[in-house]
């Protein structure tokens, strides 16, 4: 795997992910992804992506019933 900014190796790793929405802020660690050796930058692959995105999209409907109550 190469770095898409420096075009140096990148290595399995765990890496960190914070994902702002408008009702939370989600942080997720220990996502398995590549770190760039050089410039510290990070890949999460394709698969574990729409994983996450599958999760914030459920948080969001969850959320969402939650705040049913009238104020
Ligand atoms: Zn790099």
């Amino acid at each position: 795997m190469e770095c898409l900014k420096c075009y140096n190796d990148m290595y399995l790793h765990y890496v960190e992910l914070k994902i702002e929405r408008e009702d939370y802020n989600l942080e997720l660690k220990k996502i398995p992804g590549y770190v760039c050796t050089e410039c510290k930058e990070t890949y999460i692959e394709e698969d574990e992506m729409s994983k996450i995105f599958e999760t914030v999209e459920g948080l969001d409907k969850n959320i969402n019933n939650i705040k049913q109550k009238k104020l």
